[in-house]
Parts: C-alpha cells; sequence; structure tokens
C-alpha cells in the first residue's frame, strides 16, 4: 500500500506536480519521487457559438457566453498522464458553471453554461476541485440584446447604386461579428431608394462632415424609423471612403459606400459591422480607446484592410453593457 501526497506551484499555465510516494515499511525509509510537470492551458473552440478574447490578457484568456445558454472552449493539458489530475471549478455558479469536472482527454472540450448575468473564474485545478489552480478562463454572461438595421440601398437619376448580400450581412454581425458580445441584429433588406442627392452635380455624394446637405437628402428621402438603425448604401462618395456614421450610442443613422469596397481587400460585410459599433454602441477605433494603435484583428480597427472581426472584453462590456 502506498500514500501519496503532492506539493504544487504555480508558474503561469505551468503547474508543477510533485508526486511522493511512501512505503509504509515498519522499518527503515523506501521513498520514491517523481517529478511531472503538468501544462494546462485554455484555447479557443473554432465551433464556439459566442466569443474568445485572449488578446487582453494572453494568459487567461475571456470567453463570453449568453444567459441560459451554452459554449464550448478548449483546454490542452499534458503529459496524458496528468489527465485525471486536472479539475473544473467556476468559482461564481450563479453565473457559470462548468463540465465536466474532471478532464479525461487533451485537449479537453469544456462546456460553459451561462446562468444569471455576470461573471466568475473557471480554474483548472490540480488534484482535487479544492486543489490550487493550474490556470484559469474568465467567463462573462451577458443577457441577449436584440437590434433592428434595415439596409437601404440608395440611387439617384445619374447613379444605379450598388446592393448587398443581404445573408452575408446577417451571418457576418450575427455569427463572426455581434454574437461576441451575445447580440442579436434583425435585418431588414429594403428595396432601392431614389434620392436626388446630388446637389452640386459633381456625380458624388458629398461626406466630408456629419452631415453634409447631400448627405440629409438622403436621410430624409430614404430613412425609415420603425427600425432602431437606418445604414445607406450610396455609392461615390467624396473622400473615397468605405462607409461613415457618426458615434452614438443611438446613432441611428449610418453610409457605407458599398461600390468602393466591391474589389478592395475588405468586405462590405465587415464595414457594416464596424459602422454599427460606431453608430449603435459608441465604439470608437482601438487606438482611441486607450488600448495599443495596433489591434489588427479587431472590428473596429481604423484600417480595414482585411475584414477584421474581433472584439475584445472592453468592447463587449460596451456593447452589452
Ligand atoms: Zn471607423
Amino acid at each position: 500500500m502506498r500514500n501519496k501526497s503532492k506539493l504544487f506551484s504555480i508558474c503561469g499555465g505551468l503547474l508543477s506536480l510533485f508526486l511522493f510516494f511512501t512505503s509504509d515499511a515498519t522499518y527503515g525509509l523506501d521513498f520514491e519521487q517523481e517529478f511531472t510537470v503538468v501544462r494546462v492551458k485554455f484555447a479557443e473552440n473554432t465551433t464556439q457559438v459566442y466569443g474568445y478574447d485572449d488578446y487582453t490578457n494572453p494568459d487567461i484568456p475571456w470567453k463570453s457566453v449568453e444567459t441560459s445558454r451554452s459554449d464550448t472552449a478548449k483546454v490542452d493539458i499534458s503529459p496524458v498522464s496528468a489527465l485525471n489530475k486536472v479539475y473544473f471549478v467556476s468559482t461564481n455558479i450563479a453565473a457559470v458553471t462548468v463540465s465536466p469536472t474532471q478532464a479525461t482527454s487533451s485537449p479537453q472540450t469544456i462546456t460553459l453554461e451561462g446562468g444569471a448575468k455576470g461573471e466568475s473564474d473557471v480554474r483548472a485545478n490540480m488534484a482535487s476541485e479544492e486543489g490550487k489552480a493550474a490556470t484559469k478562463i474568465d467567463v462573462a454572461a451577458y443577457d441577449k440584446i436584440v437590434k433592428t438595421v434595415a439596409l437601404i440601398p440608395v440611387r439617384s437619376p445619374s447613379d444605379p447604386g450598388t446592393d448587398v448580400n443581404v445573408n452575408d450581412v446577417v451571418n457576418f454581425l450575427n455569427k463572426k461579428a455581434y454574437n461576441q458580445a451575445v447580440v442579436e441584429w434583425n435585418v431588414f433588406h429594403m428595396g432601392f431608394c431614389t434620392a436626388n442627392f446630388d446637389l452640386n452635380k459633381d456625380g458624388l455624394i458629398d461626406v466630408k462632415t456629419w452631415m453634409t446637405d447631400e448627405m440629409i437628402v438622403v436621410r430624409d428621402t430614404c430613412k425609415n424609423d420603425t427600425f432602431d438603425y437606418n445604414i445607406f448604401l450610396v455609392d461615390h462618395p467624396s473622400d473615397g471612403s468605405f462607409g461613415f456614421m457618426d458615434f452614438g450610442p443611438n446613432q441611428r443613422y449610418g453610409f457605407v459606400h458599398v461600390g468602393e469596397i466591391v474589389g478592395a481587400s475588405c468586405n462590405v460585410n465587415q464595414v457594416v459591422a464596424h459602422e454599427l459599433g460606431h453608430g449603435a454602441f459608441g465604439l470608437t477605433h482601438p487606438n482611441e480607446e486607450g488600448q495599443p494603435v495596433i489591434d489588427a484583428a479587431n472590428l473596429m480597427t481604423w484600417f480595414a484592410d482585411f475584414s477584421p472581426w474581433r472584439l475584445r472584453k472592453y468592447q463587449w462590456d460596451k456593447i452589452n453593457p
């Protein structure tokens, strides 16, 4: 018969697991010692429904989940001989519960179940549920917010305008971008609206300030205030920009210049989502939030070169306070 005692020390996501084996021999001392370094690291599950942020703190990621709904994350554990030493524990079970309670594989998929609105640390504890934490993930449970937006393609007698693929916009808004903050968009695709916006007959819509007389013509001709927000799809902006929506929250009207984006390296779905970030939620560009200037993967990054879509924890909280 053998007795074990264990000592642990924490170093980031690494946890040194010391196993001391002692015999019950009545004479002498039969002492074996093993040393195992157990590595435990939370990771994003690419099939997750809500958000994952390992940009804010690479060592302790954030995960979002909807209240009364569940989502998943991965946990990488090595060596496999240590799997049954890893226990998952939520420190605030009113907000989040976790299952299973003990790892059986690596990567291990864990299910995070949202309870009431709130936050919890979900810890990977060693040797028992009460053991020391090897590492943890922070989980925020948000109530779902539902917003409505009308996409309104606009033409003038001299400009035919460019429409969007509404399904692509819906999928980007709800399955890529705003699901991260537990927001669902009901998107309404309107027919073309004709507006005589080119007051100075230069073939462009003047967008140099919020709002120009030409933008006001579009708004007053084409708006539909039965929706929370209107995005006017108008080609040929005077400055070659992709979109313009003043900072909200609750700026109802935005402009997206679809024809400028076609052929560019970003896509119109990202621009619609980005402009709604400004108008609906008051998000500024990351470098204006006291964040590092380069968060190139962020939906709200200034340079939309390649359709970034990530939203970070501070943005989840601003979108879904
Ligand atoms: Zn912007």
